[in-house]
């Protein structure tokens, strides 16, 4: 530091001096004292440091006292922002977990304002007038979506399902529940870990059953789950490997298997299954993604799904499965303490309605699935044409879009984006002033590109975004 730095430094107004300044003062009339002098400190703080950077002299320090006032209200009216917000998402990740995943669609959306805005019948029978249970309230319709149960003359089991608050916690109960204090056997390809901190044999720990790892990393065989199995073994464990492949020489049985197994030795096969993917990927060109429904069918006590993946819901955890398992479920204590509220329960039971009548595009992910890229290109071609000028270049590529989110890796869907560059900013600076955006635009930076990837931009949001990138950057 410069010794005219130093001495800036020393002669930094105090917080007291600039309260009292008549311009702060005028504040106090719409915000109260602490907020102010909170706000006080956040701009003397970053004086301080302009100071200390080399970014202020002397002259530039008396300009920004000159407007405190103007200063500290600015700051103050940040500091009323709220810190979770609506981001534009042009990353081409269909599920972000960092940007919340599964976007709701607007029938589930207009149903949770619907039940937030007064009373709801959330543990009510409104027929007989008396108390009932929330968890039955979406289990009827998740059964007829996944097209259970009703083979009522069928010898299959009656299945019955729940809805805890996520996947992790739908598979910790699932353990806790059925094989604390003994065994569960887990193929060593499955040990895996799923999104930050969800490590299958820290959870198995933690739920109070003992791993039993059969097979190796790369193949597994049903003989090596027989030849484990006897009096301590409380259910054959399966893990969808749902964030990562294994190639090669590989083996590992089918759920059906393994269920037919479990059968013969009468022991409870749980999937966790993750995805929760209700609809065929292999019409978007996606194979080999493990379904929901087929799980379901293939005779497993249990399995376990997301509610916010390729469902395309509220953050949530399904637990479907014979009804003996979801009785043991419901009557652990852990049950009433990973239960879900009743925005949850609005915005799950509406999602799923657009299964049950067959609008899945309405479902925000599934529509931008399904879009053609052709579309897309289109968008990105008028995005280009109204950005573009002397200082800003913007052409159309083409692009490669994840579904992300823990799903089909190593798969891609077809899809373009704008290439944008500014005249003066460098891509990690251009990428900072699209995030500190009024509504922030997440991009994705590629190889030296600023990649705005339109399928996971709504298409009701370009007239917008468009506004505010032009007023930011098309001068
Ligand atoms: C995503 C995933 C989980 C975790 O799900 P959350 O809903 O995020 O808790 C667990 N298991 C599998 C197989 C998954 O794909």
């Amino acid at each position: 530091m410069t010794s005219s730095a130093k001495e800036l430094l020393r002669n930094l107004p105090a917080i007291g001096e600039v309260l009292e300044r008549a311009d702060v003062v005028r504040l106090r009339a719409s915000h109260t004292h602490e907020a102010v002098a909170a706000a006080v400190r956040v701009v003397v703080a970053r004086w301080r440091e302009q100071v200390r950077s080399g970014e202020f002299c002397a002259e530039q320090l008396d300009e920004a006292l000159g407007k405190a006032g103007e200063l500290v209200g600015v700051e103050l009216l940040r500091s009323l922002q709220p810190r979770l917000r609506r981001v534009i998402n042009a990353t081409g990740v269909l599920l972000q977990t960092n940007l919340g995943r599964a976007p709701l669609s607007a029938r589930a959306v207009a149903h949770m304002a619907e039940v937030a805005n007064g009373y709801c019948n959330l543990e009510y029978d409104l027929e007989r007038g008396e108390r009932s249970r929330r968890d039955v309230l979406v289990e009827d319709l998740l059964l007829d979506v996944l097209d259970v149960r009703r083979a009522a003359n069928s010898n299959e089991e009656v299945q019955a399902a729940a809805v805890v608050n996520n996947c992790a916690a739908a598979t910790f109960l699932a353990l806790n529940t059925l094989a604390e204090g003994g065994e569960v056997v887990v193929s060593r390809g499955e040990l895996v870990e799923i999104g930050g901190g969800f490590r299958v044999p820290e959870i198995l720990a933690k739920s109070g059953a003992m791993l039993r790892e059969v097979g190796t990393t790369n193949k597994t065989r049903v003989a090596d789950y027989a030849a484990v199995i006897g009096p301590q073994t409380r259910m054959i464990l399966r893990v969808h490997r749902s964030n990562f492949e294994i190639r090669g020489f590989t083996e590992q049985p089918s759920l059906e298997e393994l269920v037919a197994l479990g059968k013969r030795v009468a022991v409870p096969v749980f999937e966790d299954q993750g995805t929760g993917c209700l609809v065929d990927l292999e019409t978007f060109g996606l194979h080999g993604e493990s379904s929901l429904r087929r799980s379901v069918r293939s005779g497993a006590s249990l399995v376990a799904a997301s509610g916010d993946k390729l469902l395309g819901g509220p953050q949530c955890g399904l637990l479907v499965g014979s009804e003996q398992a979801i009785a043991k479920l419901r009557s652990n204590p852990l049950f009433r303490a990973l239960r879900v509220d009743k925005l949850t329960y609005a915005a799950l039971e509406a999602t799923l309605m657009a299964y049950r009548v067959g609008d899945e595009d309405e479902i925000p992910v599934l529509g931008m699935l399904r879009t053609p890229a052709e579309a897309i290109r289109r968008r990105c071609e008028r995005w280009a044409d109204e950005l573009r000028n002397d200082a800003v270049r913007a052409t159309v590529v083409e692009t490669r879009c994840v579904i992300g989110g823990g799903t089909t890796p190593g798969a891609s869907v077809a899809s373009f984006a704008v290439s944008l560059r500014v005249a003066g900013l460098s891509e990690a600076g251009l990428a900072a002033r699209l995030r500190g955006l009024e509504l922030p635009v997440v991009a994705r930076v590629n190889e030296g590109q600023v990649l705005l990837d339109l399928r996971t931009v709504a298409p009701a949001d370009d007239d917008v975004v468009l506004a505010m990138l032009r007023t930011e950057f098309v001068r």
